[in-house]
């Protein structure tokens, strides 16, 4: 575990017994005999650098849908150089936005970091998940803060740390415990507003003005036209390749940032069930698929291991359960471990709740056939990093069910799948796993915007399957 204050950033804190678990994974027998110890020990240890880093491009989904993805892209940098000049005196702002080569609704931003930022004396706390959220562009929101200078008023300078461990108790005026230095920012409430107990704080807190990543924030910037995705989440849609006046379902869909991508892909001409366990998370869904302009989403609140009935349905239900066959193409975007994610500077996990995963995922996999046509198109997704989550779940779909074969996905941009699961070569490279390499380590130290697009990801992982 780490202890104090760090200049420099640590690889992600684990649990040990993650670590070990996560270290017989990539350092299995398969890739062991493959690559050999060093090189598997290397990987390994990069990984874990990686994890606690943001990637080093940010990807936007454009609603090309909406408009033309040129159109989108000069109201983008337009928006973008209203941002920079903001409260500066400086000359013409210069804003990068490349289309992605191979996907055509996707734009990417470069992320300027780390940069070398003097920190403050005044420090400010917030939790591990807002830290990761303004290394990523964000800024603070208030409910986010756990700890902040004893007279902090409205328009103070402070040096903002994220707290690893959820240690720090909030309302704390100082914190000794473990924690990153994420940037400078000015507060923009006194702190007796931030910790009032009747009404909590809401909006931002401190506007981050010196960042350690810098990125636009896409706070209510177009929020029709571009929508926040990971590039490999944006890849699923393609790879699910919806076809208008299909019916899909999307098996565990909220906040509903793939489901709004699949009715996008399908020109909003058809149905796209979108199923989540979730009550509160139903409503994110329905928002997201109203500001993008798009009707041919149906949001239900249901636990889709349940999704399937053999009961006759009533003539007026248009919600689950649903008959067998009823679906041209499911999505399973699993719960997940989400070791995957990025920034990540720590995670509490314990192997147990890691291991919950796979029974969990194989339920839902079942079912997701059951309610397949034949003819149809099953996706299975995860962010996460692990062979039982992934692999192994592809070894045991196949050899569990016959009638499903693996499918060649289209745009491939990740690597293969990986060493471990028996997997045979053939069917490794069917599959797409994204394993997060930091661009600054590469050794083309001027990778194009797209390479380190590609390849400085978040952890993925995406099987597509045919059921005959
Ligand atoms: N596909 C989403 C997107 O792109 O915005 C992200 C989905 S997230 C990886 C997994 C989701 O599965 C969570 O929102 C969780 O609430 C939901 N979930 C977990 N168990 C479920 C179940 N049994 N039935 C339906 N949804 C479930």
């Amino acid at each position: 575990m780490h202890t104090g204050e760090m200049s420099v950033f640590p690889k992600i804190s684990l649990k040990p017994e993650v670590t070990g678990y996560l270290r017989n994974v990539f350092l299995n027998k398969e890739v062991l005999a493959a690559v050999g110890p060093q090189e598997a020990e290397s990987r390994f240890q990069k990984l874990l650098t990686c994890l606690s880093h943001p990637p080093s491009t940010t990807c936007v989904r454009a609603s090309t849908h909406l408009a033309p993805l040129e159109d989108i892209r000069l109201s983008l940098e337009e928006e973008l150089k209203k941002q920079q000049k903001c409260g500066s005196s400086a000359e013409e702002p210069s804003v990068q936005i490349a289309p992605h080569p191979r996907i055509a609704d996707v734009l990417l931003l470069p992320v300027d970091g780390p940069r070398a930022v003097e920190r403050l004396s005044s420090e400010l706390v917030v939790d591990a998940q807002c830290g990761s959220a303004v290394l990523r562009g964000a800024h603070v929101f208030a409910p986010g803060i756990v700890a902040s200078p004893k007279y902090m008023k409205a328009g103070d300078m402070v040096a903002v740390f994220s707290d690893l461990e959820g240690r720090c108790t909030r309302g704390a005026t100082r914190f000794q415990g473990s924690k990153v230095f994420v940037g400078n920012g000015v507060a923009e409430m006194d702190r007796s507003a931030i910790f009032a107990t009747e009404t909590p704080a809401r909006g931002v807190g401190v506007r981050m003005v010196d960042p350690l990543y810098k990125s636009p924030s896409f706070d209510g910037l177009l929020p029709s036209m571009v929508f926040l995705q990971n590039l490999p989440s944006v890849v699923v849609g393609h790879v699910l390749a919806p076809q208008p006046g299909e019916r899909i379902l999307d098996m565990c869909a909220a906040p509903g940032g793939k489901t709004c991508h699949i009715a996008a892909l399908m020109g909003d001409k058809g149905e796209v069930v979108a199923l989540d366990r979730i009550r509160n998370k139903i409503d994110r869904i329905r928002q997201n698929a109203q500001t993008l302009s798009l009707q041919s989403i149906k949001a239900f609140c249901f636990n889709s291991t349940r999704a399937v009935s053999d009961d006759e349905p009533t003539q007026e239900a248009e919600g689950p359960p649903f008959p067998p066959e009823s679906f041209d193409r499911v999505l399973l975007d699993a719960p997940c471990s989400g070791l995957g994610q990025r920034p990540n500077m720590a995670s509490t996990w314990s192997l147990k709740e890691i291991c919950s995963y796979p029974p969990l995922q194989r339920k839902l996999f079942q079912a997701a056939v059951r309610l397949l046509k034949k003819g149809g198109v099953l996706v299975y997704s995860t962010c996460t990093v692990t062979l039982s989550e992934n692999e192994e779940q592809v070894a045991w779909a196949l050899s569990t069910f016959p009638c499903l074969s693996l499918q060649p996905q289209e745009p491939h941009i990740g690597s293969e799948g990986m060493l471990g699961a028996g997997l045979s070569p053939e069917q490794l490279r069917l599959l797409q796993r994204f394993s997060p390499e930091l661009s600054w380590e590469q050794t083309d130290a001027t990778a194009s915007l797209t390479r380190r697009a590609d390849t400085d990801t978040i952890g993925f992982f995406i099987a597509k399957f045919l059921k005959t």
